[in-house]
């Protein structure tokens, strides 16, 4: 009993207005206790604030961090989808280009067979335009993917571009060719008239007996109407024949040369390139005529051959 009343102590608390005196008996340790866990609560509370005083700030730091990459990213964004309008003008540019070289190649009469291989551009056009619908479908989700579908997409890109560019040089030649034979061509009338007599043989003109053979065909034009250059082409001679009167002959290569007789007056002389459609003589009725005419011909490899054949 003396050894148990040892470890307890008696705590008095006398109220100065009550005369009651309350009194607290407690094991000795008890104070003792109560400080060392007063003094581990405030240590524990202490650090728990440091703590989270750290972590808000981590977490500011971090909220601060996302707004940063959220703009970079939305600013990917943008970036990204103006790489993709910009390759799909470019897409648009090449295919608008494809179109005018077989508009230009159709208009100088190339067909298609003849550079079918490089000149094809429907696969380009098709399979191009499946790859930026493939992007478009899937707007922004994804931002590699949508950067790995705009590296692909520039990768064709520059490959179709040098196709083209290729294609475009190797087409030049054929159709700068095409077009100078276009304009050499004798593709024109001489003149503004009817053709009063046509190739091939006729009854003679002039003795009414028999038949000849008309090497080309007649126009009746007024006396002094202007006669011009059926096709670009160098004079190769201009001046007096026995049976044409004033004569004019042009040669306008690819084996093909035009005569214009019977004139009352040459504009051009021999060595003069001419122009098609550039005025070379005047009409008239000089040498073997029987009446104001202009007597045409056009002879290929040397051998008369119809005119109409050749007008557009
Ligand atoms: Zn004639």
């Amino acid at each position: 009993m003396m050894k148990n009343k040892k470890n307890y102590a008696t705590f008095m608390f006398i109220p100065e207005s009550q005369s009651t005196v309350k009194s607290f008996r407690m094991p000795i340790w008890f104070p003792r206790f109560v400080t060392v866990s007063i003094i581990l609560l405030v240590l524990a509370s202490t650090a728990s604030f440091s703590i989270l005083s750290s972590l808000k700030l981590q977490y500011a730091i971090s909220k601060s961090e996302i707004g940063k990459l959220t703009v970079i990213n939305s600013s990917q964004k943008v970036e990204i989808e103006k790489l993709q309008k910009n390759s799909e003008e470019v897409q648009k540019k090449l295919e608008e280009n494809s179109r005018m070289l077989e508009e230009v190649k159709k208009a100088v009469g190339i067909t298609p067979s003849a550079t079918s291989k490089s000149t094809d551009s429907s696969p380009v056009s098709s399979d191009n335009s499946s790859s930026f619908s493939k992007l478009a479908a899937k707007p922004s989700s994804d931002l590699s993917a949508n950067i790995e579908g705009i590296e692909s997409d520039f990768a064709s890109l520059a490959g179709k571009i040098a196709s083209q560019k290729k294609e475009i040089s190797e087409s030049l030649g054929p159709i700068k060719n095409k077009l100078a034979y276009l304009m050499a061509k004798p593709s024109i009338m001489p003149v503004t008239a009817s053709i009063t007599a046509g190739f091939g043989y006729r009854k003679n003109p002039f003795t009414s007996r028999g038949s000849e053979f008309h090497k080309g065909i007649d126009f009746a034009a007024s006396y002094g109407q202007t006669a011009v250059a059926t096709g670009d082409g160098i004079v190769i001679f201009s001046g007096w024949n026995a049976g044409y009167g004033r004569m004019v002959i042009i040669s306008h290569g690819y084996g093909l040369t035009t005569l214009y007789g019977h004139n009352s007056k040459l504009l051009v002389k021999q060595g003069d390139k001419v122009k098609k459609g550039q005025a070379i003589t005047k009409v008239g009725s000089t040498g073997r005529s029987t009446g104001t005419h202009l007597h045409y011909e056009v002879k290929l490899n040397g051998k008369n051959v119809n005119p109409t054949k050749y007008f557009n």
